[in-house]
Order: C-alpha cells, then structure tokens, then sequence
C-alpha cells in the first residue's frame, strides 16, 4: 500500500509557490510534476482550526474548535482513525499551538510536538527522513513546518529580516531545507503540500513599524478588545493572519503528488475540506461522511462547483469573521453585517446589485453553521438517525 506524507507549511502563501514573489526552484518543480491547485481556501486563518478542519474535512461549527485555545476537537473520524482503521501507521510531527489539548492529532498511534526554533534547525530534515526510511509501513504522516510563521525564522548562514523581506527570506530558505524530507518519501508516497492559511506581512518599513505598535497596543491597553472591529485590525497587523478572511490569508497552496497523478494545473477553487475525501478516493479506502468532496474529477480536468466556507476566529473565537467564497464573489458576515465583494476587489460592497449571487452565498454559510455537534459530540444528522434507530427498536 502507498505511504501517504502531508506536509503543512504554517502561513504560506499562494503566491510565493506559484506567482514569482520568491525563488521557490524545488516548490516549483514539485507543482510541475505533480496535481497543483493555484485557487486553494484555507477554512480558518488560524493554525488550530484549520488543522483541525484539514484532517476532518469539515467545518468548524462540525468539528468544534472554534478558537485557537478554549476548544476541543470532537471525537470523530479524522485522517488519522480512518487510516489506522485501513491498516496504516499514522504519526504527527507538530509544533506551535498544535498541543495535545487541542485533541486534534488523539487519533495519531504516535505523536511528537517539536519546540519552537528560532532557527531553522539543520538536523530536522535529516531526522524526517529518517524517520520515513524507519517507519512501519504503510505509513501516513503529517508535518507541520513552523519556519514559515513568523517572526520568519532564518537558517544559522542567513541574516534575519522582518516584514516582507523576512518572510520571503524564510520561505526560499524553507524551499531547499525541505528537499530531502520531500525526495525521501515521493520514492514510493502520495506527497501532499499545502499551506494552514496565508500571511499577511508588512511590505515596507512604515508598516513594519505600525504591526510592531499594533502588537505593542494590544498587549498594553487591555481595554481595546472592547472595540471588536479595531481589536481585529490590530491583531491582523501584529500577527499577521487569523483575524479576516482577506484573499491573502485564505489562499493556499496545494500540490498533490504522487505514483498515478499525472501534472495537471487546476485553477478552479478547491477548499481544505477535500483533501481527506481525496486521500480516500486516491487509496480506495473508506471515506467517512464529511463536508468535502475528492478532488479526482480536478484531476481528470473537469471541475465542479465547491462554494468554501471560511472563519477568522481571532484568538478566542467570540468575534469570529464568517465567509464564503463562490462564483467569483466573497460574502463577508461580520458583527452582523453581510457585504458582499466581486473578486479580486475587496472593498467594494456590491451586496445590493448582486442580491442572488449574495442570496446564494449566505444560505450556504447559514447551511454549514446549522451543521453543529450538539453536547453529545453527534452532528444533528447523527442525532436524527440515532434517533431514528431507537425509535425503530420502540425505545422512544
Ligand atoms: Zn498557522
């Protein structure tokens, strides 16, 4: 059976893969060669729930983390249960905020959370691959590549940056670093890689110079966070993603390679929430009802329509950002206010001269926010059919 590696590059962008933002030679050649995806949506701009909704193909509203800290993911079927189940090993290489507690990776039989580096540490790769020659087989692994967050950690030879500079510094330096992990496992892998969200980084020194304030306010007047739709604009500006949903944090990359796919370049949207239905489809394993749907018909070239659900959460969730992106249009729900945005502009609200294309967007939104797990960790469907079933024994 085929070895399955999803690498997870924290913060990158779509267009320091695929657009010539930075020197990526390795990134680029693995997008040739295998199924790349230029018009991926990241479901949070966050790293804990969109790893969270990464490997559950679904929503937050389903899966329940619904902030960075606070939240626990329901016991569900996941990347990890549903190929223990087919007979793999599976392992999770994490770090940053993906702890333990998250719940996200108890489905892992086995687990490592690395401390952040300030460096890029030169032995990693070489302890991945590593690990991958030594593994039982088949294996199914997760990454999780911190080097690319901020504040940009640089190789020992590297002078570090901030703002653009560092992050494209960071990214370049990634590129290469990577390499070997990457080679050792397309030997006899499907190779997933993708970005948990985007990033949005000061591009000269005046703004460099306004996120440092911004990080400098938030942590010393406590009283902002008062203000919800200042508070975000700091947070946006200090951390640089997780407090909007604008195109440069919620689009990804994703580069799917393996033994039977061939290259092909898929410039339709395609969410997050595919990939474990598309893992499935691609090994013939099972797949557990989710809210994605395999990618297989992309990879053939044909496309179907996939509107993608999105959620900023900030840190605590209580004033999430909430989105759709479809057709061409962005649907913005925040302090419940609906815009409604013609891509690739942001800023102009054509909610009233586009009342079906904004009818159509926020009835999918409101579709998967009513798709929650109740108390028991059941989606409503899941209760309904439980049910369903002791109704039938005439237990109720
Ligand atoms: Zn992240």
């Amino acid at each position: 059976m085929t070895n399955v590696l999803l690498v997870v590059f924290d913060s990158l962008r779509t267009d320091v893969v695929f657009g010539d933002r930075a020197d990526t030679p390795n990134m680029s050649r693995w997008a040739d060669e295998g199924a790349s995806f230029t018009e991926c949506i990241a479901t949070c701009t966050s790293t804990t729930p969109s790893f969270a909704s990464l490997i559950t193909g679904c929503y937050p509203p389903a899966h329940g983390v619904i902030a960075m800290r606070g939240y626990r993911m329901a016991e569900m079927p996941n990347v990890a249960t549903v190929f223990a189940d087919a007979g793999y090993h599976t392992r999770a290489e994490v770090t940053g905020p993906l702890v333990e507690q998250t719940g996200i990776f108890s489905g892992f039989h086995t687990f490592n959370h690395r401390r952040i580096v300030e460096s890029h540490a030169p032995d990693w790769p070489e302890y991945i691959a590593g690990l991958l020659r030594s593994l039982p087989r088949p294996w199914f692994v997760l990454l999780h590549v911190w080097e690319t967050h901020r504040p940009y950690a640089a190789p020992p030879d590297f002078k570090p940056h901030r703002g653009a500079k560092g992050y494209i510094g960071a990214v370049e330096a990634v590129d290469g670093w990577i390499r070997p992990v990457v080679e050792e496992a397309r030997k006899n892998s499907i190779v997933v890689l993708t970005g948990d969200h985007g990033e949005r980084f000061a591009p000269n020194l005046l703004s460099d110079r306004l996120a440092a304030l911004a990080r400098e306010a938030r942590s010393r007047v406590r009283f902002l966070h008062r203000f919800p739709a200042l508070w975000r604009r700091l947070g946006e500006a200090a951390i640089g993603h997780g407090f909007t949903l604008d195109e440069a944090v919620v689009r990804v990359p994703l580069i799917i390679m393996g033994p039977d796919i061939r290259p092909v370049r898929v410039t339709t949207q395609v969410r997050h929430v595919d990939l474990l239905p598309t893992l499935c489809d691609l090994l013939d394993i099972p797949s557990p009802e989710t809210q994605g749907l395999s990618l297989r018909p992309e990879l053939s070239e044909r496309a179907i329509p996939r509107p993608a659900y999105m959620r900023a959460v900030g840190l605590l969730g209580d004033t999430p950002v909430t989105g759709v992106r479809d057709g061409g249009f962005k649907l913005i729900r925040s302090a419940g206010r609906d815009r409604l945005f013609r891509l690739p502009d942001e800023t102009t609200d054509v909610s009233t001269l586009e009342p079906e294309a904004l009818d159509r967007l926020v009835r999918y939104l409101e579709q998967i926010e009513s798709q929650t797990r109740g108390a028991s960790g059941m989606t409503a469907r899941e209760e309904q059919q439980v049910a369903a079933h002791l109704e039938s024994l005439g237990y109720i």
